[in-house]
């Protein structure tokens, strides 16, 4: 068999060596048109490649923005400590911020004052009605409360109305007394020195009263009514049936003044003048001013003669 292909082949070597050329030749052109085909694939490959790069890369940028938007508003959360935050279980990040800023809310105020009493301030609370959380501001300085003219939590009168509120203090804190007329407060069983208040009267009238049991002696009294600017004093000495009267503002009276009396009344004409009485009459008042308030008006109502008027007491 080889015998009959190497004689072939020696008788037609040209026509072999031309076969095989074609041969070679249609390899070589296959060869080539398999590395073109090749090679658009790897760049049409190249090109998805970086085409899917570049989408992830913008997702990627987009996906970072919204964390920087994210972050940016977790931050301006945080730093406002006036904002509720929702929770988003969804979001790892914005539970974080969550669990930080949810502590955190806009207290809700709500305020009560709470006025002075005669030694404790007042002030105004503010409580949030969320926490609990509160402050005091607004504090005011311990004062009486006047509610019809005495305060209500220590009964003191109001210096500023003295005769009123003195009147309310008597009816309060007086004994009743001529068949349920009048009331009266006394230093002293009721002869030394008396605050009566004669509330059934047409003058409706407060007292500063010289009155001893033994009427036969002496009294005096200081009558007030509404107006400071005017009092009217009485004096009587009743052994003697001597009397008199003088009205005036009660700036004008001190210890050294004697009284010009618009009334002098001597029955029996003989036991003493008019200037003897007159000066007896103030020499009283000035003591009657003065028991009065150091043992009956001041230590029991805070008031002093200067409250009504006088201004030399
Ligand atoms: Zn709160
Ligand atoms: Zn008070």
């Amino acid at each position: 068999m080889f015998t009959k292909i190497k004689s072939f082949v020696a008788k037609n070597k040209k026509i072999v060596l031309l076969c095989l050329s074609i041969s070679t030749l249609i390899l070589t052109v296959v060869a080539i048109t398999i590395l073109v085909n090749s090679n658009q694939a790897a760049k049409a490959n190249k090109k998805l490649t970086s085409g899917i790069s570049s989408i992830n890369r913008s997702e990627t940028k987009k996906e970072s923005n919204q964390n920087k938007n994210n972050s940016s508003s977790i931050e301006s959360l945080q730093s406002n400590s006036e904002t509720i935050i929702e929770t988003n279980s969804s979001n790892a990040g914005k539970l974080k911020a969550s669990s930080i800023a949810s502590k955190k809310h806009v207290h809700e105020y709500t305020s009560k004052t709470i006025p002075p009493t005669c030694t404790v301030k007042g002030y105004t609370i503010h409580t949030c009605k969320s926490c609990g959380d509160s402050y005091k501001d607004a504090y005011s300085t311990p004062q009486h409360t006047y509610i019809n003219y005495l305060c209500k939590f220590c009964g003191q009168p109001s210096r500023s109305e003295p005769i009123q509120s003195l009147r309310a203090w008597i009816l309060k804190n007086g004994t009743l007394y001529d068949n349920g007329k009048a009331y009266y407060i006394a230093y002293g069983n009721y002869s030394i020195s008396t605050l009566t208040y004669e509330y059934n009267k047409v003058n409706d009238d407060i007292q500063f009263v010289y009155d001893p049991n033994n009427e036969s002696t002496e009294s005096l009294l200081i009558n007030m009514i509404d107006d400071i600017s005017s009092c009217d004093i009485h004096y009587e000495i009743y052994k003697d049936r001597i009397c008199g009267y003088v009205n005036l503002n009660p700036s004008k009276v001190n210890a050294s003044t004697t009284l010009k009396l618009d009334n002098f009344n001597n029955y029996n004409g003989i036991q003493c003048t008019e200037e003897e009485f007159a000066q007896k009459m103030s020499d009283k008042l000035n003591d009657l001013i003065n028991t009065i308030q150091d043992k009956l008006l001041y230590p029991k109502t805070g008031l002093k003669f200067k409250d009504f008027g006088f201004t030399s007491y």
